[in-house]
């Protein structure tokens, strides 16, 4: 079996703050993993450390087979490169460029690489953004687009990579609630067909919808998991059932 993501024994520490405490899990190919927990309990950093937007102090990361880290030693520079070019993130606050429009947005990172002409890359370009139902957006400037739009322009922007793994960091935590139902609909499309993806998110009902797993983090590991019917609906540990309370 080719795991997805596989996590042996993951620290990450921030000068004296153990911030990840071995934490290990697998992500099988097209599972959706939702991760709730509180905040400080070391969600985004976990989800950083898998894209190595941080470097971790101890342990293994593998994506589909190829080591990232292997018992706190980093592949080298092009081999990181390799690995993380089959993911994309997707973060809180969009981290569009403003000063380019939403069709450059996506063209950009493609168009460095030139391994593809410019058609090719405009043909996706084009069927992204009605995938994410934004075709007549595509000269628009991020400042005139609401945040909803905004965010699925960053999902069209990260989909251009043609990653095999999605990872959401609270994806729809900046947006108003009469705006997270588009975001929400388009990683739901995502998750019907196939896409790995993790998605750290407050929405419960979204989570138990779309996710075949569920991790609840507290206090730098991963405290329970199972299927959402089992977290959400039979919780083992009074901390998740604590947890859950809080934020229904
Ligand atoms: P979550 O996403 O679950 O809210 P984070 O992963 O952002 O949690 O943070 C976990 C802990 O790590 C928090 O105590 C946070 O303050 C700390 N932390 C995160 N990033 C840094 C950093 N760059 N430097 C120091 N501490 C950090
Ligand atoms: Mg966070």
């Amino acid at each position: 079996m080719t795991y997805s993501i596989e996590v042996k024994q993951l620290k990450k520490s921030f000068g004296t703050l153990d911030v990840l405490k071995q934490v290990s899990f697998d992500v099988a190919p097209g599972e959706v993993i939702a991760v709730i927990g509180p905040s400080g309990s070391g969600k985004s950093t976990m989800l950083r450390s898998l894209i190595h937007l941080e470097d971790i102090t101890g342990g293994t990361i593998r994506i589909q087979n190829q080591s990232l880290v292997d018992d706190g030693r980093y592949a080298g520079a092009a081999e990181i490169r390799k690995i993380t070019d089959r993911m994309g993130m997707v973060f809180q606050h969009f981290n569009l460029f403003p000063h380019l429009t939403v069709l450059a947005n996506l063209e950009l990172a493609p168009k460095t690489l030139k391994k593809e002409s410019a058609r090719a890359i405009r043909t996706r370009s084009m069927e992204l953004l009605a995938k994410v139902g934004l075709s007549d957006k595509a000269d628009a400037y991020p400042a005139n687009l609401s945040g909803g739009q905004k965010q699925r322009v960053a999902i069209a922007r990260a989909l251009m990579m043609q990653p095999d793994i999605l990872l959401f960091d609270e994806p729809t935590s900046a947006l108003d609630p009469e705006l997270t139902g588009e975001v929400l609909r388009v990683i739901k499309q995502l998750a019907q067909e196939n896409m790995t993806m993790m998605i750290v998110t407050h929405e419960m009902s979204f989570a138990r919808d779309v996710a075949d797993r569920v991790f609840f983090m507290d206090n730098g590991e991963i405290a329970e998991e199972g299927p959402p019917e089992q977290i959400f609906g039979a919780p083992k540990l009074a901390r998740t059932q604590t947890f859950l309370q809080r934020v229904d």
